[in-house]
């Protein structure tokens, strides 16, 4: 089929290369010329671990080609996907000016040669589905108004469950498909569409190999709206997991708990299910909050007051904030001592920035008088750039961060740090205090290589048997 993507971004991007890799001819487009000259190089504008090796394939498989004007690919497309963003307004609404662009674009482009479908990619608020629709129709009916009786298209909901990090291979071998449609050939063109991916017969990737246990993947059609609500359910549903283990974590840390104990405990129950039960510094990212907000504020438009959505997006704020606890903890005084942080980006294996726990963290250091210093392998120069008055001292590896600081706190959990020499670390320092906001060393260890060591949940602990010999317990 023939395929324009509108928004070259985390979601955009991948998703075009994916398609293209599966056979489709596809055209990306961005508003950003930086972007698409990048992408015309075979870079990438973002960091996301073997895109660009897809991006090569695409162009040998389908053909990828990258645009800024919209018009000419949307006339020659069977299906135009819009993947731009959706960011959170003040009021906790999505701005959806993007996508009204896009979708006004694409009506003011469109000829009466083929049926064509319309899918949001993006994450969009219930109703959105209608909206595009009546959006796309305005801008046709404005450009070009002799067409409005003959132009023919669809409209469908193909929310996007991709994470970060690992986003071709969430994309290549998905848990599951969502099809939102109103109509019976809107959804066959986007059954064909997905086809080669529910199949599975292509040939995976060196860099993305198919799970062992990969079989054909399931497809979910429903309603427009059933697909949009899919996807702000998900997002909430998973936020709440984590917030849950940090809630738990918090009483573990009371009684003298270890969390991460608990959450196996819980977790090996097949209706609870392991992932997403890390206790941690709180969840971030362009999406959970933003989605979770966006839920509420729909729901509260229906009158409805969704309190387990809010306290879970109170859980996370708080849980932020107890970094800045522990620290106080174990210093005392904050002012003019150097804090070190490991990690920036939101999670391991991205440069995405967007609603990171690092950046609350650094600012409420330094607004209380501290010296920041950090080190993240890949989020740096993203950093950097996007927030030019924030004044952390950038660092060239780990080792040099924990120089002469008094406090090292581990923010994300990217690989490289499992591995660090805990010893030399700590040698380093000028008072060797580990905040470990990720669980991710051994206590014991952390302890032995010269560290107080403070987790998430994790008590230290205490034996509850004391001396078995009458007499001498203590009092
Ligand atoms: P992004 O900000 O990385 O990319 C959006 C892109 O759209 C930008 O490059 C921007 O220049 C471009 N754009 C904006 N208006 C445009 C227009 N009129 N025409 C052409 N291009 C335009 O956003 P993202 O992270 O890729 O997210 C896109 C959507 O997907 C959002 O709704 C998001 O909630 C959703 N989503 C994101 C993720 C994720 O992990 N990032 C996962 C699932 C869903």
């Amino acid at each position: 089929m023939r395929v324009t993507v509108i928004g070259t971004g985390y979601v955009g991007t991948v998703t075009g290369a994916c398609l293209a890799f599966l056979g489709h001819k596809v055209t990306c487009v961005d508003t950003d010329l930086s972007k698409i000259e990048k992408l015309r190089l075979g870079e990438t504008p973002i960091y996301e671990p073997g895109l660009e090796k897809l991006i090569a394939l695409a162009h040998e498989n389908g053909g990828i080609d990258f645009q800024t004007d919209l018009a000419e690919p949307v006339r020659e497309s069977d299906v135009i996907f819009i993947a731009v963003g959706t960011p959170p307004l003040p009021s906790g609404e999505s701005n959806l000016s993007y996508l009204e662009a896009a979708a006004r674009g694409i009506g003011a482009a469109m000829d009466g040669k083929r049926f064509r479908v319309v899918v949001n990619k993006s994450t969009v608020p219930i109703g959105s589905g209608n909206l595009v629709e009546t959006l796309v129709r305005e801008g046709l009916v404005e450009a070009q108004p002799e067409l409005a009786e003959t132009v023919r298209f669809g409209v469908a909901s193909n929310p996007e469950f991709l994470r970060e990090g690992s986003a071709i291979h969430d994309s290549l071998y998905p848990d599951r498909i969502v099809l939102g449609a109103e109509d019976a050939r809107t959804m066959s063109v986007m059954s064909a569409l997905y086809q080669p991916l529910v199949d599975q017969k292509f040939l995976d990737p060196s860099f993305a190999p198919r799970p062992v246990d990969m079989r054909p993947v399931a497809v979910v059609t429903t309603t427009i709206t059933s697909a949009e609500m899919i996807k702000y359910s998900a997002n909430a549903f998973l936020a709440m997991k984590i917030g849950f283990a940090n809630e738990i974590s918090n009483i573990c840390e009371r009684v003298g708990g270890e969390v991460t104990e608990v959450m196996t405990g819980i977790g090996l129950d097949n209706r609870i299910g392991i992932g997403f039960l890390n206790a941690g510094l709180g969840w971030g990212g362009s999406c959970f909050g933003k989605d979770i907000s966006s839920l509420l504020h729909t729901a509260g438009e229906y009158g409805y007051q969704a309190r387990l959505l809010e306290a879970s997006l109170a859980v996370n704020r708080l849980q932020r904030q107890i970094v800045i606890q522990k620290l106080q903890e174990k210093l005392y005084i904050l002012k003019g001592r150097t804090i070190a942080l490991l990690g920036l980006a939101f999670k391991p294996n991205t440069d995405d920035l967007r609603d990171a726990p690092s950046l609350q963290i650094a600012e409420k250091l330094i607004q209380m008088g501290a010296r920041v210093r950090a080190y993240d392998p890949i989020a740096m120069d993203a950093c950097r750039a996007q927030n030019p008055s924030l004044r952390i001292c950038y660092c060239n590896d780990a080792l040099s961060a924990a120089e002469h600081a008094d406090a090292l706190v581990l923010v994300t959990e990217w690989p490289e740090f499992a591995n660090l020499n805990l010893e030399d670390l700590a040698s380093r320092m000028n008072r060797a205090v580990l905040i470990d906001g990720r669980n991710l060393y051994h206590p014991e260890k952390a302890r032995q290589a010269g560290f107080e060591y403070s987790g998430i949940g994790r008590a230290s602990r205490t034996p509850l048997v004391r001396s078995a010999t009458p007499g001498t317990e203590p009092s």
